[in-house]
């Protein structure tokens, strides 16, 4: 955060496409483009590779390759005072993969008032790709029913007033056998380096450190 501080940091500004040239590189976002001594490319791999477009294999061939599994879930919160505790994990396959339902004064995702409850249904990796296919509301829909199926306490949609649908498509990288065996030849080269949990480990912290490993090949400012 304190170097953020220090820096001009652009959210909601996605990179359309990366262009390599001689000691540089211009970036194109939706109000221009912009030229930079290097960059950083810290997106889902397929996400990186169709930034560098025709420019992939300068950077790494086998970056479009990488696999991803999608994870779609619906949360919601209604008004309600009632205590509620509920925790279902499954063992996929089946209807869901979780659902849980909570009191709001037992702690939540994110803020939610002590007199309401919060509801969170996840669903499997399969089901993900098969639902982030369909439009958000039939998706929603399709979901929270089944929940229901598994765990008919839970409160009907109707009756939140908060409904958020979460539907990543690129959420967790597949790193099959052999991932790694390559990912070892790969040489973190500016002014285009990658970066990402899928060139260290698939969480927070393989992130965290494929960011060092990126920063440090540009070498110390
Ligand atoms: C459901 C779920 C639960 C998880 N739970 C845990 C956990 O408990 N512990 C743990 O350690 N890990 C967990 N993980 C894994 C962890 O979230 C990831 O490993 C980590 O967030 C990956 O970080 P990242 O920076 O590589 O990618 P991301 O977090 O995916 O960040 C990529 C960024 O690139 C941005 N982006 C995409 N396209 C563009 C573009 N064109 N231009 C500019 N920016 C762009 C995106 O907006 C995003 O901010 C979980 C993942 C999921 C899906």
């Amino acid at each position: 955060m304190r170097l953020a501080e220090q820096l001009e940091v652009r959210t909601g500004e996605p990179v359309n496409a990366a262009r390599i040239s001689a000691g540089g590189v211009e970036l194109e976002v939706p109000t221009g483009a912009r030229r930079y001594d290097g960059a950083v490319l810290a997106c889902p791999a397929v996400i990186s590779a169709c930034i560098l477009g025709d420019q992939v294999d300068q950077v790494l061939p086998w970056l479009g390759e990488v696999a991803y599994s999608p994870e779609v879930r619906v949360y919601a919160a209604r008004p309600s005072a009632e205590d509620a505790a509920l925790g279902i994990h499954l063992v996929p396959p089946t209807p869901v993969f979780s659902v849980e339902m909570y009191s709001g004064r037992r702690g939540a995702w994110g803020a939610c008032p002590p007199d309401w409850q919060w509801a969170l249904v996840c669903a499997s990796g399969p089901d993900s790709a098969e639902l982030i296919q369909m439009p958000a509301e039939e998706a929603r829909r399709a979901l929270w029913a089944r929940a229901r199926s598994v765990a008919p306490e839970l409160f009907p949609l109707e009756e939140a007033a908060v409904v958020h649908d979460i539907r990543w498509e690129h959420a967790i990288p597949q790193l099959p056998a052999g991932h790694y065996t390559r990912l070892a030849a790969y040489e973190r080269r500016p002014p285009v380096v990658l970066a990402g949990d899928w060139t260290y480990h698939a969480c927070v912290e393989g992130a965290v450190r494929s960011g060092e490993l990126a920063a440090a090949a540009f070498g110390q400012a």
